[in-house]
């Protein structure tokens, strides 16, 4: 395969400085095109400075000066403000846009970028949550042009190479149940952001790290998934797997089923997603066989995980569902990281936002925009 040239959106973030990593061990086979970054205008300069690319965008306006004078390398463009994102994604020069971006700011970039024919590494879930419908004649497994991030999804593509799409019976999509997995109902009332923030296995960023341990991640997962390889609701099935070393499987039509494993890294389902359907060499770590595990799975608790429970229902009912859902898990998030709301309010401030949509209309990018903007203000002047 030749050199591909990545444009990384959200390149400040977990995965984003996870991508440059992946780079950083294949510089004969990546080349980064640009970087956009929200506020933290020092790593942006710097990842600018090591990388050397064609574009930089820095959302965040105020902090033009510093960050120009904190950039060493005068060839690459400089961009101020988030709309310039999507501005650019269509660049002749770009082959793959990884789409790293934190909630709904990613549905515009990941349109514009398959609209212009470029292959997605797809890392921003929500775009498929909230847009999945508009975009589905660029989804499915017959010609590929989104490759998932998400460790789950990747699991899943390795475990479809080579097998026939309509043997498949079932996929199953491992959890690790967040840190509130042992909870009961009552304890959760007690839960602060400090504890919610501690995720057992994966070291994320604060609104992932929320949404699984609320499993409206999960939820967003099995949504995700519905649209990736094309199938209903029914098909897909999450159980809790604490140790998350399975990553998901797949059910085939014989009974047969296979996983695919290994210690939780995000650097080896970003490197798939660009390798695909080659493997490259990486330096994750291994399990070791020569020691004893013990791996266990038990079915999902939806009173203890209310969200993922809205997840799905969301996705049945389909229309602005998906949408209203993903804004008002996002304020809702936000407002419990502020301390506003304490954790067992983020479910009931996304279940009363569901019950609000009145909206018939056709779907389309913007009227998808309107309702997630009114689902915002809904959720963040609700109390509970
Ligand atoms: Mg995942």
């Amino acid at each position: 395969m030749r050199n591909q040239s990545i444009f990384l959106l959200g390149s400040t973030g977990s995965i984003g400085t996870q991508t440059l990593d992946v780079v950083r061990n294949n510089p004969e086979k990546l080349t980064v095109f640009g970087v956009t970054g929200n506020k933290n205008w020092e790593l942006l300069a710097k990842q600018v400075n090591e990388f050397k690319p064609k574009v930089a965008v820095l959302a965040d306006k105020a902090s033009e000066k510093q960050f120009r004078n904190a950039v060493r390398h005068e060839q690459t463009q400089l961009y101020f403000g988030h709309e310039y994102i999507a501005a650019l994604v269509a660049e002749p020069e770009i082959d793959v846009v990884l789409n790293s971006l934190v909630g709904f700011s990613g549905f515009i970039p990941t349109c514009k970028a398959l609209e212009s024919g470029k292959r997605v590494a797809l890392a921003n879930k929500e775009s498929l949550v909230v847009g999945g419908e508009l975009i589905k004649e660029h989804l499915g497994l017959a010609e590929i042009k989104v490759f998932p991030v998400d460790s789950e999804h990747s699991a899943i593509l390795q475990c479809l190479v080579g097998e026939p799409l309509k043997s498949i019976e079932k996929l199953i999509i491992t959890a690790s149940g967040g840190p509130f997995r042992d909870y009961s109902l009552e304890g959760l009332e007690q839960v602060t952001v400090e504890k919610a923030l501690k995720h057992p296995n994966w070291s994320m960023g604060a609104k992932i790290t929320i949404d699984s341990a609320t499993m409206m991640n999960k939820g967003f997962e099995v949504i995700e998934a519905c649209w990736l390889f094309d199938l209903p609701l029914e098909s897909v099935e999450a159980v809790i797997h604490p140790q998350s070393i399975i990553h998901s499987m797949v059910v085939f039509e014989d009974g047969s089923a296979k996983a695919q494993l290994g210690i939780p890294d995000m650097r080896l389902p970003i490197q798939y997603a660009l390798s695909y359907p080659d493997r490259w060499p990486g330096d994750v770590p291994r399990i070791s066989w020569s020691e004893a595990h013990t791996w266990t799975f038990r079915p999902v608790d939806t009173q203890l995980y209310a969200c993922y429970g809205l997840a799905l229902q969301a996705y049945k009912d389909g229309g602005y569902a998906p949408a209203v859902l993903n804004a008002s898990n996002e304020i809702a998030v936000a407002r419990f990281l502020n301390k506003e709301i304490p954790y067992i309010a983020i479910s009931k401030i996304v279940e009363k936002s569901l019950e609000q949509i009145n909206e018939t209309s056709t779907l389309s990018v913007d009227s998808i925009i309107e309702v997630d903007k009114y689902s915002r203000e809904f959720a963040q002047t609700l109390t509970i």
